[in-house]
C-alpha cells in the first residue's frame, strides 16, 4: 500500500473528513482490520487565511512548500492538498517536491467526465467562484462553468469562514445554500461541484436531486484507490 501525504488544516474541520473517507475506503476494500497508510502535515489556519486576506499568495506558496517537502521527506508517495482554494498555489509547490500532486479539479472533472456532466454550477471560496485558477481546470476539458450571483458568492464565503470552518451548522444556512442550488438549475447546469472541502458537512445528495460532486469525498476517495492500485 502506498503512503498518502496530506496537507491540512485548511480547515482541520474538513481535514477529519478525509481522514475519515481514506479510512473508510481501504477498510471497504480490503476488509479485516486493513487502514490508509498516510503522513498529514496540518497548518495553522490562521496564517494561511491572512495570506489570503491580503492576496500574498506567495507567502502561502512558502508555507504548502515546507508541508509538502516535510512529507516528501517522510516518506508520502503522493500529496494530497485538502482544500480547493490552495489549489491556486499548486503549481508552485508542485515544482519543489519530486513526488505528485493530486489535483482535486482534475479528479473533480474526471468524475463530471464519468457522469457526462458538460455544464456545472460551481460553489466554494470567493477565490475559487471568481478567480481563473480552479475553473480553467474545467474549461480546459469542456466543462462550462455557471456561478452564484455576486451577493450568493458572498454569503457562501461567510458561511465557510465563520462558520463551516469553526464546525457550526445552521440550518437558515443550509436552507440558502439549497435556494442557490435551485437557482443554479434553472440556469441549465447539469450538476453542482460542491468546491470547498467544508460545504459536505452542510448540503449532500440526500437534500437535493441534483446530482452534487462533493469534492472532499472525490479527492479523498481517488487518493484512497490510488494507494492500493
Ligand atoms: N477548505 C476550503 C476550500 O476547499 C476553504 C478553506 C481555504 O481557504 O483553504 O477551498
Amino acid at each position: 500500500m502506498k503512503t498518502i501525504g496530506m496537507i491540512g488544516g485548511m480547515s482541520w474541520e474538513s481535514t477529519v473528513s478525509y481522514y475519515r473517507i481514506l479510512n473508510q475506503t481501504i477498510a471497504r476494500e480490503l476488509g479485516q482490520q486493513h487502514s490508509a497508510k498516510c503522513l498529514l502535515y496540518s497548518v495553522d489556519f490562521e496564517e494561511i487565511e491572512q495570506c489570503q486576506r491580503t492576496g500574498d499568495w506567495d507567502r502561502s506558496a512558502t508555507i504548502l512548500i515546507e508541508a509538502a517537502q516535510r512529507l516528501e521527506k517522510g516518506g508520502a508517495d503522493y500529496i494530497l492538498i485538502c482544500t480547493n482554494t490552495m489549489h491556486k498555489v499548486v503549481d508552485q509547490v508542485q515544482q519543489r517536491v519530486s513526488i505528485p500532486i493530486l489535483h482535486i479539479a482534475e479528479v473533480t472533472a474526471d468524475e463530471l467526465g464519468k457522469n457526462k456532466i458538460n455544464k456545472v454550477g460551481l460553489l466554494g471560496t470567493i477565490y475559487t467562484m471568481e478567480q481563473d485558477f480552479y475553473k480553467k481546470v474545467l474549461i480546459e476539458r469542456n466543462i462550462e462553468v455557471t456561478v452564484p450571483d455576486r451577493d450568493d458568492r458572498i454569503f457562501i464565503n461567510d458561511v465557510i469562514y465563520h462558520q463551516l470552518c469553526h464546525g457550526l451548522i445552521e440550518k437558515s444556512s443550509k436552507e440558502r445554500f439549497l435556494h442557490i442550488i435551485g437557482k443554479l438549475v434553472d440556469q441549465g447546469v447539469q450538476g453542482i461541484i460542491l468546491g470547498c472541502t467544508e460545504i459536505g458537512m452542510l448540503v449532500n445528495q440526500a437534500d437535493t436531486d441534483i446530482p452534487l460532486f462533493d469534492t472532499t469525498l472525490i479527492h479523498a476517495y481517488r487518493a484512497a484507490m490510488k494507494s492500493i492500485e
